[in-house]
């Protein structure tokens, strides 16, 4: 890929993010230099031009210029930690609490590709901080860490990735 246009591609999805969208992956158009790429929430579209007529913009589209209308975001901030004093009962209801917002946000978020989560079950083995929601029709997982490493984020799974239909092609 031209670096151009990976660029482009970034300073676009940084700009949608930044409006509280979720995007697509970025698919090119075989007819022009346009790139198109949609949010997940809202559908508004972003489109990005390496080549851009002399009174066009390079970066176009609905998604840079006006807010998700779903108005969602993960907080980045919820990332926690379970080691420090959970002798307090304080601190474990703020953090059930926690873990329970976030497992709401996470079956939205996997509702949003189509799956359905009916409840997420606790793997002993990785720990207490580590809950998983299977989706009842593609087996697609998603994980709330409360733990998770420096480069992972407190919710992921396959289910964030891949729509419901999508995982089952798969198959
Ligand atoms: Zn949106
Ligand atoms: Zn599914």
């Amino acid at each position: 890929m031209p670096t151009k246009l990976r660029t482009l591609k970034a300073k676009a999805l940084q700009a949608c993010t930044s409006r509280g969208h979720k995007m697509s992956r970025f698919h090119n158009s075989i007819w022009s230099h346009n790139s198109y790429s949609k949010c997940y929430h809202c559908y508004m579209e972003v489109c990005v031009n390496d080549k851009p007529a002399p009174n066009d913009i390079d970066i176009s589209g609905e998604a840079v210029a006006l807010n998700c209308k779903h108005n969602y975001q993960i907080d980045i901030d919820n990332k926690v930690t379970t080691s420090c004093d959970s002798d307090d009962v304080n601190y474990s209801n703020k953090m059930l609490n926690k873990i329970r917002r976030l497992k709401v946000e996470a079956r939205f978020l996997a509702s949003t590709f189509d799956h359905d989560i009916k409840r997420f079950k606790t793997l002993k083995h990785l720990g207490d901080h580590y809950y998983m929601g299977t989706c009842v029709n593609c087996n697609a997982h998603i994980i709330v860490d409360m733990d998770p490493g420096p480069c992972r984020n407190v919710i992921h799974g396959l289910a964030l990735i891949y729509t419901c239909k999508e995982m089952l092609n798969r198959k």
